[in-house]
């Protein structure tokens, strides 16, 4: 194997109709993240339908994300929309006082007609600091994929971070409860503290930042995130990023080599969740060992995955597609996958397909508007949305994440046998 693995890998760069939701999307994992917070997107009746749908209804707690829909009068320009958002605010602020930060979300209608959400969210923040904090961030779809949404979110929050200059290590992504607490508790036991989080549960608990800070990435689409961290003079770690035994002993050995942990104690540590994940991924082995695998892009957690299913499931990558590509971020994954795969940035949906039909792989990880019509043309798919709603990272949830590729893979075997019987 070539010792660089993928990571200086000739990437295919294409620009043209792309297939995947706007970073509104996010909103629904955001929102359960930051207990406090309420999301106002600021678009039109077509963003407001996809929330409504994407979320769900919630008949039993008020919901913490609203729309406020642009009219046409709006869109011409004939209303002044800061007054009607700055009227709509006030009224939330009035009516919900368990809310401490609001996000003005930008869509692609407040994009087209310019309308100046950072303005807004500076003048509100003015007008109700310090118990209310206003921030701006954009989900629109123009130009960008679902996950996104968290990354400029995120970004938007490091740069109202308070400064601070004590030594510690902040962990930036939106993480499942279940694995947030898993991932504090090993750092916990091999002594790593303290250790800060964003996004934080509460306004109240939002961490410091400073150059004495050192930052790991939980999820690979944070790359605008990352810029402002450092921006603020924190230091990144570089790491795999923590999907399978082997991702997340490369992210949590990484941290620890920078807080100067103990190898001994490190190893203690982790060898016991380790040996489960590896059982516990060597179950869907049986069933993916062999089989090859093409990704569409979509989540951006395209090579990361294709890393753990290469290494740890023994697939066979045909294509790793991702809506973008940080060298920086994604070398340390690239670096351990077998040169052979076509590394591809940005999407031309129709030649896309074309080399996905010729290729005819065992399974292909996309977006939902191309998984039924690949699934038509007999193709087995994977939803590449269900990977960000569903708990994956770190050991206990390796086995699970094995099997959401796994599953797919089996049923169709299974089917085959039916069909041949
Ligand atoms: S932000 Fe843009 S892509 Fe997303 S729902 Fe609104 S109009 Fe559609």
């Amino acid at each position: 194997m070539n010792a660089m693995g993928c990571r200086d890998a000739p990437v295919l760069r294409e620009r043209g109709q792309r297939e995947v939701f706007c970073g509104l999307t996010s909103i629904i994992w955001l929102h359960r993240k930051m207990q406090d917070a309420f999301f106002l997107v600021v678009g039109s009746r077509t963003c407001a339908h996809l929330l409504q749908s994407a979320a769900g209804v919630m008949i039993f707690a008020e919901p913490r994300f609203g729309t406020l829909i642009l009219e046409e009068t709006d869109l011409a320009g004939l209303a002044d929309a800061q007054q009607e958002l700055d009227r709509e605010v006030a009224k939330l602020r009035a009516r919900r006082t368990d809310i401490r930060r609001l996000f003005l979300v930008g869509s692609c209608p407040s994009e087209v007609i310019k309308l100046d959400l950072g303005k807004a969210a500076e003048r509100l923040t003015r007008q109700y600091a310090p118990h209310f904090q206003v921030i701006n961030f954009s989900g629109s779809g123009i130009e960008t994929t679902f996950t996104q949404g968290e990354d400029s979110c995120l970004a938007a929050m490091a740069e109202e971070l308070p400064e601070t200059d004590s030594r510690q290590l902040l962990l930036a992504g939106a993480l499942p409860d279940v694995a947030q607490h898993q991932a504090l508790d090993l750092l916990q036991q091999m002594g790593v503290s303290p250790v800060t989080v964003l996004p934080s549960l509460s306004a109240a608990d939002a961490p410091s930042i400073g150059k004495n800070t050192v930052f790991a990435l939980t999820q690979p689409f944070l790359a605008e995130t990352h810029d402002a961290l450092r921006r603020r003079g924190a230091h990144h770690i570089a790491a795999p990023f923590p999907f399978g035994e082997e991702g997340t002993t490369a992210w949590l050995r990484a941290i620890a080599q920078a807080f100067s942990v103990d190898p001994d104690l490190f190893d203690r540590v982790t060898e016991a969740p380790r040996r489960r994940a590896r059982r516990a991924v060597a179950k869907a082995h049986e069933i993916l060992h062999g089989q090859s695998v093409f990704f569409f892009p979509d989540s951006q957690l395209e090579i990361p995955l294709a890393r753990f299913l290469t290494r740890e499931c023994g697939m066979r990558a045909i294509e790793i597609g991702t809506p973008y590509l940080h060298r920086e971020i994604a070398a340390p994954d690239l670096e351990l996958i077998e040169a052979g795969p076509v590394i591809s940035e940005g999407q031309d949906v129709d030649r896309q397909l074309d080399r996905v039909r010729a290729a005819r792989p065992d399974l292909t990880v996309c977006g939902l508007g191309l998984a039924n019509p690949l699934e038509a043309e007999g193709l087995t798919t994977k939803w590449a949305i269900e990977l960000v709603f569903t708990p994956v990272h770190f050991y206990e949830q390796a086995g699970d994440l094995a099997g959401l590729f796994s599953r797919p893979v089996r049923r169709r075997t299974a089917l085959q046998q039916m069909r041949a019987a």
